[in-house]
């Protein structure tokens, strides 16, 4: 439903909750959180319920747990399975090193899903953004794509059926936070050593009014200097910057 990202000098936490908190009038059911701690460690959290619920188990986890300057953030309103902590985005792979968020619906999620269990993975949770956690992972660990995560990412939307927004990390990938789109809202923010993704602009007009809007079927990566925009054959596109002129 709401989807924050961020890479840049604050914490990440921070910004991530702050965005989700003004997304919060899309309504949802879950919400959760993931940040990288730039030392290879990738720390998630996530809930059912209201944001206030998060931030209840943030604080009982110790919120130092959540230091650092990259990470993302959701809203869940579920559409395949129920709206509970385990269905609550993000989501992981089985070494717990890439995480997702997802707006939309991944209209082929069974056929994935059961390739994957074919593998011998095991899923642990009733969604359909799961099975993204694992292509993702598997594709940055061999092949073409190993080591590459932004091209591991193209790897796996090109198998996408339906709309969505995918919002991807990796713990070895501990400055960029990578992001796809087809049918589904995706905006830039960019800001001064600092950079921001989401599904509306509101989650960070407070701090850059400067957004570029992404077009179909793109995939965006985002660090501290910009953004870098392709579409989902890794082709350069012209992408649309814009200001945000209206008023808080
Ligand atoms: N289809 C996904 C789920 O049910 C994402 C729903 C959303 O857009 O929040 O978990």
């Amino acid at each position: 439903c709401g989807i924050v990202g961020y890479v840049g000098h604050r914490s990440a936490l921070d910004v991530v909750l702050d965005g989700l908190r003004r997304l919060e009038y899309r309504g949802y059911d879950s919400a959760g959180v993931a940040v990288l701690d730039g030392a290879g460690g990738l720390a998630v959290e996530r809930k059912a319920g209201r944001l206030a619920n998060l931030e209840a188990v943030l604080d009982e986890v110790g919120r130092g747990v959540f230091a650092g300057t990259v990470g993302m953030g959701h809203t869940r309103w579920a559409t395949h399975g129920a709206p509970v902590d385990r269905n609550s985005h993000p989501h992981r792979d089985t070494t717990g090193r890439v995480a997702v968020v997802h707006n939309g619906i991944i209209e082929n999620f069974a056929v994935l899903r059961a390739e994957l269990e074919a593998l011998g993975i095991e899923m642990a949770s009733d969604t359909d953004t799961e099975t993204t956690a694992h292509l993702v992972a598997l594709a940055y660990a061999a092949g073409d794509t190993a080591g590459d995560l932004v091209a591991s990412v193209r790897t796996v939307v090109r198998r996408l059926e339906g709309a969505f927004t995918l919002v991807v990390t990796h713990a070895d990938q501990p400055d960029v936070v990578v992001a796809a789109r087809r049918s589904s809202p995706l905006v830039v923010g960019v800001g001064v050593g600092e950079t921001f993704l989401a599904s509306d602009v509101s989650a960070f007009i407070e701090h850059t009014r400067e957004a570029v809007e992404l077009g179909q079927d793109q995939v965006v990566v985002i660090d501290r200097a910009g953004y870098t925009v392709t579409d989902f054959a890794g082709e350069p596109v012209e992408v649309k910057p814009f200001t945000v002129d209206w008023d808080l």
